[in-house]
């Protein structure tokens, strides 16, 4: 073991979208900043732009094995590299709506109140849109939250055979908008990540280090178990031990309830900061469905998701609770997800010869339909000896169902209208589920709240049991919302990293 005789000031483990922006944040403080990743930079060319080989491979599943349920292993598509997640993500940025923060009455169940309200969200909101280069459009979407400030840049335009749909979803009374984004503006690389907007902006700092190939292993505590002593970790085959003041996990919500749960010691028998016994719990992946319609009009197969809908977002007329959100998907062949879908996508994926592949992605739109699923005491990230397990049954699947069947009738009305029948009138849609091994958008696991005995983070996300030891990724949602999660992950870390400026 080798001891690393510096000492910080801050420890920051993960640079996805939590530890990226919390870096950027704390970085002209002049503080001491260590930054711990497990994975390396991505070259560009392995990045989210590999066409078909993305498409077909299982390109972003790490070496190790979890376990699901069953006691099954699976690889699962998580992407270790600076940036995270967000180098491989869609990049569609959204505000969760007021009322997701509050109680909210589902088909199956309640979505819990958050101790923190949309308001005290919304200039962090302001901030993480102005950082991340989002790009949209407001007054479009009648579930849009009150803002104090436009989007920064102008909303992307549609591909023409998205478009002609929008044109026709909006002569059926409904409310198609353009899906916020975050755009670089450079034509090499176009998507905004927690690299290009977290860490590669903290890089030139003299106070900050950045160690890549470093996984954290264990967090020990001092002796009495109220503070973080040292950090392990293993990096190319050595193992290390650093110090700080404060330490940061900002791993995802998988891998930082694992974490914790991996630091057990004689002070915290069920785990670090565990005396809730809250960590690992509540795990939430929202319900996604990702539906396939074939047109008989090539599209160029590579463009940027660009609309979305909300009507159904809260429900309609004879099912009063809340439905979920759509979104179009980009371009099939940059479409990281759809090659991992469960039967019908996936196996067509894997089968399908690759220039057949690239013809059929050229023909199809996709929809994303996501739906939210409610915090569940048994759906958890569990450890068994070394073996990680992920514990989930999925919940809300009525109103999902419901969604997926409304949406799939409305492009059946939409296509009925359209003057040159785009689509091939067919009405088949394959569609498939999203399984556990796609981690997008996972959330809970460490919630926030104000009672030490059912959370694990306090409101500045200082876990109650631990002085010094934060959590500041999407752990800390109590509710998962329907839209994705990220604009609320980079905005709660720019919200922690002014806590921290003046710590
Ligand atoms: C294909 C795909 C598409 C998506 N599209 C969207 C989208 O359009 N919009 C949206 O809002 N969200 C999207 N998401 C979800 C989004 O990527 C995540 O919500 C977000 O990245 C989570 O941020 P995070 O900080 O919690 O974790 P992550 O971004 O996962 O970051 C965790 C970091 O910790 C590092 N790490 C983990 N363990 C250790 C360890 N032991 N030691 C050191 N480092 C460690 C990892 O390497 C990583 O860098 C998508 C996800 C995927 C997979």
């Amino acid at each position: 073991m080798i001891i690393d005789d510096q000492t910080y000031d801050i420890i920051i483990i993960g640079t996805g979208a939590g530890g990226g922006t919390l870096a950027y944040k704390l970085a002209s403080t002049g503080k001491k900043i260590l930054i711990l990743e497990r994975g390396n930079f991505m070259p560009l060319e392995d990045q989210n732009r590999s066409d078909v080989d993305v498409f077909k491979r299982e390109w972003y599943h790490p070496s190790e094995k979890w376990y699901d349920n069953a006691g099954e292993p699976f690889s699962p598509q998580t992407n270790y590299a600076v940036g995270g997640n967000t180098k491989i993500y869609g990049a569609a940025l959204l505000r969760m709506r007021e009322k997701d923060f509050e109680a909210v009455q589902h088909q199956d169940g309640i979505s819990p109140e958050w101790p923190l309200k949309y308001q005290d969200f919304e200039p962090y909101y302001t901030e993480a849109e102005q950082l991340y280069k989002v790009h949209g459009k407001s007054g479009q979407d009648p579930s849009d939250p009150l803002r104090s400030i436009d989007y920064p840049y102008p909303a992307v335009n549609h591909e023409p055979p998205i478009q002609e749909i929008v044109d026709a979803i909006a002569t059926l009374g409904l409310h198609p908008a353009t899906l916020p984004l975050s755009l670089t503006r450079q034509t090499d690389d176009p998507t905004g990540d927690a690299e290009v907007f977290g860490i590669s902006l903290v890089l030139g700092f003299p106070n900050v280090t950045l160690k890549t190939d470093a996984k954290v292993v264990c967090l020990h505590t001092n002796a009495s178990g109220n503070q973080v002593k040292s950090v392990e970790t293993e990096i190319k085959g050595q193992k290390y031990l650093f110090s700080s003041d404060v330490v940061v996990l900002a791993c995802g919500a998988i891998n930082s309830a694992s974490l914790l749960l991996r630091s057990a010691n004689e002070k915290h028998p069920n785990g670090l900061a565990n005396s809730s016994d809250q960590v690992g719990r509540n795990l939430m992946q929202p319900l996604m469905t990702a539906i396939v319609q074939l047109s008989t009009t090539p599209n160029s197969g590579k463009f940027p998701r660009t609309v979305y809908l909300n009507d159904f977002y809260w429900g309609e007329g004879d099912f009063p609770y809340p439905m979920g959100h759509i979104q179009n998907t980009g371009g099939l062949l940059q479409e990281l997800i759809f090659a991992e879908s469960p039967p019908i996508l996936s196996v067509l994926a894997k089968v399908v010869p690759d220039i057949a592949l690239e013809q059929l992605a050229k023909r199809s739109i996709g929809w994303w339909v996501q739906t939210e699923t409610l915090p569940n005491h048994h759906n958890r990230v569990r450890l068994k000896g070394e073996k990680l397990y992920i514990d989930y049954t999925p919940n809300n699947i009525e109103a999902h169902d419901r969604l997926v069947h409304r949406w799939i009738g409305t492009l059946k009305q939409v296509e009925k209208t359209l003057e040159h029948s785009l689509f091939n009138r067919s009405s088949i849609y394959p569609r498939s589920e999203i399984p556990v091994q796609v981690t997008a958008n996972h959330c809970g696991t460490c919630c926030f709240g104000e009672d030490p005995t059912t959370s694990v983070l306090d409101l500045n996300c200082r876990t109650h049991d631990v002085e010094n030891l934060y959590v500041v990724d999407g752990s800390f949602f109590p509710s998962s919302a329907s839209v994705n999660p990220t604009l609320t992950i980079i905005a709660n870390a720019l919200r922690v990293g002014k806590h921290l400026r003046n710590w």
